[in-house]
């Protein structure tokens, strides 16, 4: 598959991330009146911690998965077309858009491909490659505490918190744990999210035992500088 080809379809499929502050934005033309222009894909947004807005190259190393989330467009059952990078077409499309001066950093994603451990490494191997004297961070659920994530052990039991942290102590990161909470103004949006999240007969259970409109919810800020 040519490089075009691959790059439409994993810009795409990494839109409905959104994460940042302009994904998944309405496509407007400045030409023709307004202010600004954007894509629905490809580049999105984000604030430096001094103020400055940058862009981003928004794309995913690969839409292929070997999990089946009911909620996301690229699950094993997902009837989507698929496409793969390899760590060398990331970084070499994000220098080219760098020295065209179209971006100024690089937003990675991906589905998991083989494990999560293989997956990681090809995109640490981008991150190695771009990066030398960056730190770079990934937040990752901790399935290990919070009420969150014994939900998420339940609807994940293949999950493996030990084998989790042995990968990343492997590769040299470090860990800060974080506590955060799911806060909700009402009981009904709160099972509106639950449900998009995980099955509905472990929801059921869910919204049985728990009261509220919110939970708590822990991860891991997994960190490593690059020399
Ligand atoms: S693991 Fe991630 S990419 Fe794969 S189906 Fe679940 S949410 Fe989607």
């Amino acid at each position: 598959m040519e490089l075009q080809q691959k790059l439409e379809i994993l810009a795409d499929a990494a839109k409905y991330d959104a994460s940042c502050a302009s994904s998944g934005g309405e496509r407007r033309d400045s030409r023709k009146g307004g202010i600004g222009s954007s894509g629905g894909s490809g580049i999105c947004h984000a604030y430096t911690p001094d103020g400055r807005c940058i862009s981003l190259l928004k794309i995913l190393l690969t839409n292929h998965c070997v999990f089946d989330c009911h909620y996301c467009i690229n699950r094993r059952s997902s009837n989507v077309q698929r496409a793969r990078f390899t760590p060398d077409e990331v970084v070499r499309l994000t220098l080219d858009f760098y020295k065209r001066n179209f971006i100024e950093g690089l937003f990675l994603s991906s589905g998991i491909i083989q494990s999560p451990d293989y997956t990681m490494e090809q995109v640490v191997e981008v991150a190695r490659v771009l990066r030398p004297g960056g730190t770079a961070f990934v937040i990752d659920n901790d399935a290990t505490r919070s009420t969150f994530g014994g939900w998420f052990r339940q609807a994940m039991p293949s999950h493996d918190p030990v084998a989790v942290e042995r990968f990343w102590a492997r590769q040299g990161w470090s860990r800060d744990r974080i506590d955060m909470r799911w806060a909700f103004g009402s009981r009904a949006d709160f099972e509106a999210v639950l449900r998009i999240e995980f099955s509905q007969t472990l929801v059921d259970g869910i919204l049985a035992d728990h009261q509220g409109t919110g939970v708590d919810y822990a991860v891991s800020l997994w960190w490593r500088t690059f020399a």
